[in-house]
């Protein structure tokens, strides 16, 4: 059986984004990536993304109940009625917990991690440059921005993609991402995949294990 219901975890940079746009968009399911609706809020400066915006520009993650409400909200919509894909949440423990209690012990499908290593999750991040307009993702080591190739827009560096903001959010990848995915092994839901190799490469291995039977904790 398809999975429908996901969870993406992964390193900035391990191409979660890249991935899950083309994953949401094959599924026909939403693609819900926290950080974009907080970022989109901030824009906005709607009450959410005032209160969010300071911690994302520091590197550091929104108070759990912020961002749970925020997707119990979307996992709400008539939209997500046959799926979604959650991309960036849960970050920690408190909220892997708080989805299983909105959705029940069988609400969740599969939990996907797409393994990078940290030094090259780090050039990656460093090189990246974002469309603002429509988030086309590109590479740019020698300019801080350049223009969107898929809408006419400027792609620049994130606010949070500055050495230091990089240096903090992985710190905390590790120290909060860590304990959830043993969390979601010990319940059967993980599996790796290497995100060190093409985005093709990554994407056919996600595509195999979604339409698989079964997961295997850890499996590759
Ligand atoms: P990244 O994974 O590159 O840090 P995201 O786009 O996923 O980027 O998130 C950007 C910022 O939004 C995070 O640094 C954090 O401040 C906030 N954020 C996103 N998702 C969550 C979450 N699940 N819990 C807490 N904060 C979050």
């Amino acid at each position: 059986m398809t999975a429908r219901r996901l969870v993406v975890l992964g390193r900035q940079g391990a191409g979660k984004g890249t991935q899950c746009v083309r994953l949401a968009a094959d599924l026909a399911v939403p693609h819900v990536s926290t950080g974009d609706v907080l970022r989109a809020a901030v824009r906005q400066r709607t009450n959410l993304g005032l209160e969010a915006k300071r911690f994302i520009d520091a590197g550091d993650l929104v108070p759990d109940e912020v961002i749970v409400g925020v997707v119990r909200e979307k996992l709400a919509e008539p939209v997500a009625r046959n799926g979604w894909l959650l991309d960036g949440f849960p970050r920690t423990l408190p909220q892997a917990e708080a989805l299983l209690d909105v959705l029940g012990d069988d609400g969740l499908d599969v939990a996907i991690d797409i393994d990078v290593p940290n030094d090259v999750v780090v050039a990656r991040l460093s090189s990246r440059r974002v469309c603002e307009s429509c988030g086309w993702v590109t590479s740019a080591p020698d300019a801080l921005s350049v223009d969107c190739a898929e809408c006419g827009g400027i792609a620049s560096r994130r606010s949070d993609d500055t050495p230091e903001a990089i240096a903090r959010r992985l710190a905390h990848y590790d120290e909060e991402v860590g304990p959830l995915q043993a969390w979601f092994a010990d319940r059967g839901l993980l599996a790796r995949v290497d995100g060190n190799l093409s985005p093709d490469e990554v994407y056919a291995t996600i595509r195999r294990l979604v339409q698989g039977d079964s997961v295997v904790s850890g499996a590759a």
